[in-house]
């Protein structure tokens, strides 16, 4: 009987083995979630970023018709007029160096207008490195398949049609047509700040058939006789020789750094490999990332929105980095407009990600965090700042001194860093100084130094915010200080201010408030007033932005039970709200309405933690039965899927963490809150060869309550699971049920890290 069970358990292994080893994981993921958006109301504001893992390009499909708003591409459109190139992070902070093609037929026009066509969802293959359309007015169906710095464009033409294909190279761009090589050079300048004065993406499209040039445009005018345009918008409109073969294949490469890297790139990326063989590539190299997390025991509409959100983590920051001639890393500089050795990444607000996109880097790719190190330090070294909102160059956006606690927790975490001394002086300086635009060091830093607050009344704005981020960063400054072994008072310096919250919070009214300068608290107060005091929230949601320090937090709310009353009354709370500070209701504040979730507010980054802080209180159980409730209501695999900005792989990053069971509540103390995880098992395939396995066999929609835990076989009373336990590999097993049981989790000793225990 045993022999028939070893049999039975070896056999299973190795199909289930085998059947992950074949796993297309890239089949689930759906670009378009998210994509049903819009200025007034963000069920994601994504676009299908048909690209590879942190690519230096992206290609979309576009909608829009004035090449310029953030709403590339939007999922209730009729019409396409461009396949763009782009490096858009969030259609807050627009594009720069984008340039579109599109082929079109019959009489050609070059405005968007004129060029475009109708084309329908039911025709269209969306995958992360695959996408297909018929164009229904050109009777012309397109394919793209990228790599990291080019792409490869298959387009089939009518056969009874001329050919022809636009190029725009938006505004302040310039364009070469060179039939005789089959080849069309460009750059454009587009950018939306952050660039310095020489900023350029150059270009380079080759086709496989001859072509003549039908127009060339400057200012977006028609320019007879020339082959070469720089003026305003340039473009081109060229006429393929397709004979009776209607297929055109073209290959298209670009460059921060000049025409020959460009030129580079594409000989290095695509060289002699054809659409299908790149396309294979491309899959292949998701199917790696993606296969690092490994999900069984759930339905396909739970895989999809999993890996869609898996995938939505892996793009961003963009590798801004490029391989010279000799193999070499160097990059064009978004500060100082160099062309300087080593990596570069960009397009990151940390304010969004420093919660759950870099704790998971850590986690999964610790060596890609290593890479983003080094390229923190080049930022310092060449702008005199850490980047806090770059895109491609420092952008001034949000809040905070966010950079610090992606450095230290990883650092802290035991990532190898070999720039941590540059990073820990570049961090030093963050806490002194303001820097040149207010998202970059720290705005507001002499007030918070001197009175352990920004005061309200002194004219620094989102000023209670500001405080409660500096603090949280200065826990994570605290930490590493000591791990770096700096001097004594340094290190008691940050823990003091770590514990600065607790000047911005109003015992009176058991919130966080605005506070003026003579120490008295803002008035009127209104718990539901969003900006102001805060940042895209309301108190309601910066309530909770005492990452490090729950317990410090819960004392000031007069303990467990007040604190626990008010996590619940979040979700219960009359949905009311003040947007009088903004002027107008701004789309964060509809999100939360149309939730249903009280003042719970998924939709922005500030409350995204709270649901997991009833384990500080020992009610777990609560945690588990709201996670999964905002799994559920919230995350779809469709194009309404998301709930508010995606922003970077954050809103995504936290399906991941919790759909796996857990949360990294408080980067820098290696900890993770535990959740309740949506499948029976997941397994991570950790980068130093482990594995850890999270199994919930008896899992379902209804037994969301972990009833009893074992951590590789033993009894696991703890509300959180330590980052060091899960790189040594093993196994936590879940027991779940319909049922709480309010017996687990509630000992002093199985809550999470508070500073104040
Ligand atoms: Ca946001």
């Amino acid at each position: 009987m045993k022999k028939l069970i070893l049999v039975i358990i070896l056999v299973f292994g190795y199909q289930s083995l085998l059947l992950q080893g074949q796993a297309d994981y890239s089949a689930y993921v759906n670009p378009l979630v998210g994509t049903d958006s819009r200025y007034d109301l963000s069920n994601g504001n994504t676009y299908p970023a048909i690209a590879l893992p942190w690519g230096m390009n992206f290609w979309t499909p576009q909608t829009n018709e004035d090449n310029k708003n953030g709403w590339i591409y939007q999922y209730d459109a009729d019409q396409l007029n461009g396949f763009r190139q782009t490096h858009q992070p969030s259609p807050w902070i627009r594009d720069y160096g984008a340039f579109a093609l599109f082929p079109v037929t019959g009489e050609p026009q070059f405005d968007n207008e004129g060029r475009a066509s109708w084309f329908s969802h039911k025709t269209e293959t969306v995958r992360p490195n695959y996408y297909e359309v018929y164009l229904a007015d050109h009777d012309t169906w397109v394919e793209i398949t990228p790599t990291e710095r080019a792409a490869r464009f298959r387009i089939t033409y009518p056969a009874a049609r001329e050919a022809y294909l636009v190029i725009d190279g938006f505004e302040n761009s310039y364009l070469h047509v060179l039939p005789g090589e089959k080849r069309i050079v460009g750059y454009t300048r587009q950018n939306s700040g952050g660039v310095p004065e020489n900023f350029r993406n150059y270009f380079v499209i080759e086709a496989d058939t001859e072509f003549e040039v039908h127009s060339l445009y400057a200012n977006g005018k028609e320019k007879s006789g020339v082959t070469e345009v720089e003026s305003g918008r340039s473009g081109a409109i060229i006429r393929f020789k397709t004979g009776d073969d209607n297929k055109v294949n073209l290959e298209v490469a670009s460059s921060f750094i000049s025409h020959e890297q460009a030129a580079l790139n594409l000989e290095r990326e695509i060289g002699s490999r054809g659409f299908d063989e790149i396309r294979e590539a491309g899959k292949a190299a998701w199917n790696r990332e993606l296969g690092r997390i490994a999900v069984e025991g759930g339905s396909d509409a739970q895989f999809t929105t999993f890996y869609t959100a898996l995938y939505r983590t892996l793009l961003f920051p963009r590798k801004f980095f490029e391989f010279d001639r000799q193999g070499k890393i160097v990059h064009y500089s978004p500060y100082n407009g160099k062309i300087e050795d080593g990596y570069m990444f960009t397009d990151n607000g940390f304010w969004d990600t420093f919660r759950a996109v870099f704790p998971f880097f850590t986690l999964m790719y610790p060596d890609l965090n290593t890479r983003i190190m080094r390229g923190l330090a080049n930022t310092y070294r060449e702008s005199g700042w850490l980047p806090e909102w770059a895109s491609p160059g420092h952008r001034d956006c949000m809040i905070g001194s966010n950079s610090a606690i992606n450095i230290a927790d990883a650092y802290l975490k035991g990532i190898p860093n070999p720039e941590i001394e540059i990073l820990y002086e570049a961090i030093l300086k963050n806490s002194k100084y303001q820097g040149p635009v207010s998202s970059v060091g720290r705005f507001g830093v002499d007030y918070y130094n001197e009175l352990g607050y920004i005061p309200y009344d002194v004219g620094v704005k989102e000023n209670t915010a500001r405080t409660l981020e500096y603090a949280f960063a200065d826990y994570n400054i605290w930490k590493l200080a000591e791990k770096l072994g700096r001097p004594q008072e340094e290190i008691d310096m940050f823990r003091e201010r770590s514990m600065y919250y607790v000047n911005v919070f109003d015992t009176t009214v058991n919130f966080m408030r605005g506070k003026n300068e003579d120490g008295t608290f803002q008035s009127p107060f209104r718990a539901d007033k969003w900006g102001d005091a805060f940042t895209e929230g309301c108190s309601w949601h910066w309530t909770w932005c005492v990452f490090h320090d729950p317990a410090g937090l819960m004392d000031l709310m007069g303990g467990k039970e007040p604190f626990v009353q008010k996590l619940d009354s979040v979700f219960v709370a009359a949905p009311t709200y003040d947007f009088s500070y903004y002027g107008f209701r701004i789309h964060e504040i509809t999100e939360m309405l149309i939730a249903g979730m009280g003042q719970y507010a998924h939709g922005n980054q500030p409350i995204q933690h709270m649901p997991y802080l009833y384990n500080y209180a020992g009610v777990p159980w609560k945690t588990q039965a709201h996670v999964r409730e905002i799994m559920d209501r919230l995350y779809t695999p469709l194009p309404d899927g998301l709930c508010g900005d995606e922003d970077n792989g954050q809103t995504s990053a936290w399906y991941v963490f919790s759909a796996m069971g857990m949360y990294p509540v408080a980067p820098g103390t290696g900890e993770y809150a535990l959740g309740s995880p949506i499948f029976k098992k997941v397994t991570l395939k950790l980068e130093n060869g482990n594995t850890f396995v999270i199994g919930a066999p008896f899992n379902s929609s209804e037994n969301v309550y972990i009833r009893d835990a074992k951590l590789n076989g033993k009894r696991y009373t703890k509300n959180y699971l330590e980052h060091t336990a899960i790189m040594e590999g093993g196994e936590l097993e879940l027991r779940m049920s319909p049922r709480p049981n309010m017996e687990r989790g509630t000992g002093e000793e199985d809550l999470p890290y508070s500073t104040s225990q």
